[in-house]
């Protein structure tokens, strides 16, 4: 059961916070789970990019985000960790340990 609330994907009891755009080149989202983040914070430091902050979401429970500035530009941002197409074992991904960080490219 999937359904749409506002930028959150609500499927089951999960909401799913994308991130992201899409334009003529590709779909370039990235998404956090926010039943698996639990506001660890590890992402934060290994993005070399510095995208991630944690603050209280849409319903008020603490977990990270895509910072503003950088929701519009994902394409070039991470560029430097994943040079070809193809989502990889991505420096966010190997430090989020409850596996919350998923990119759509
Ligand atoms: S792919 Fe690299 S730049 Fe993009 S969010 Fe992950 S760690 Fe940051
Ligand atoms: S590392 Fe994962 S669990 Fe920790 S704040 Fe980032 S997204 Fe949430």
């Amino acid at each position: 059961m999937l359904s749409r609330l506002g930028r959150f994907f609500v499927l089951s009891t999960s909401y799913i916070a994308n991130y992201g755009y899409a334009d003529g080149s590709g779909e370039y989202y990235v998404s956090i789970d926010s039943e698996k983040c639990n506001a660890c914070g590890e992402c934060i430091p290994a993005c070399p990019m510095h995208i991630f902050q944690v603050e209280e979401d849409d319903y008020g429970d603490m977990a990270a985000v895509v910072k503003e500035s950088h929701r519009k530009s994902l394409k070039y941002v991470c560029a430097p960790c994943k040079p070809t197409s193809g989502v990889r074992n991505l420096p966010c991904q190997k430090a989020c340990k409850p596996g919350a960080i998923v990119h759509s490219w």
